[in-house]
């Protein structure tokens, strides 16, 4: 089980977060946006460490998972936690595809689709925008002030 509190953050946190965020990161996170390909700042991030949510700060991804698809956005085959991710049917664009979003406040993050390498054969297809980076050894974001630092 997830060390995590998954409890979505309260209407007053939402909106204090939500008031931080670039246009670029409403457009993807709050309204389902896509970024451009080949432009997301974290596409050849080889650092070691954790990728957040760029809204509440719930770890999403560990770099250890990170692969290069070659689509130009950031891929992962697994996440940090099954329970951090929910997968919701998207047939937006007259496709079929899961969406992935973050399961405590809800953000966009991207898809997954199942052309992944194994062992999960899973490729969580992400928003550079959608994601926050902490390297191993760093703080992480705790924009709720839950205390939730270590990955
Ligand atoms: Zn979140």
């Amino acid at each position: 089980m997830s060390p995590f509190d998954l409890t979505p953050p309260t209407a007053v946190q939402r909106e204090t977060l939500v008031a931080g965020l670039s246009p670029d990161e409403r457009r993807v996170l709050l309204q389902h946006g896509t970024e451009a390909p080949f432009c997301g700042v974290f596409l050849d991030n080889r650092r070691e460490g954790v990728y957040g949510c760029r809204l509440c700060g719930l770890p999403l991804f560990r770099s250890s998972t990170k692969f290069d698809s070659g689509t130009g956005w950031p891929s992962f085959f697994a996440p940090y936690d099954e329970s951090h991710i929910r997968r919701v049917r998207d047939t937006s664009h007259g496709m079929i595809r899961v969406e992935v979003v973050c399961a405590r406040c809800e953000s966009h993050l991207g898809h997954v689709f199942p052309d992944g390498p194994p062992p999960t054969f899973e490729r969580h297809c992400l928003n550079s925008v959608s994601l926050s980076f902490t390297g191993d050894g760093e703080a992480l974001p705790d924009p709720l002030g839950r205390g939730e630092t270590i990955a």
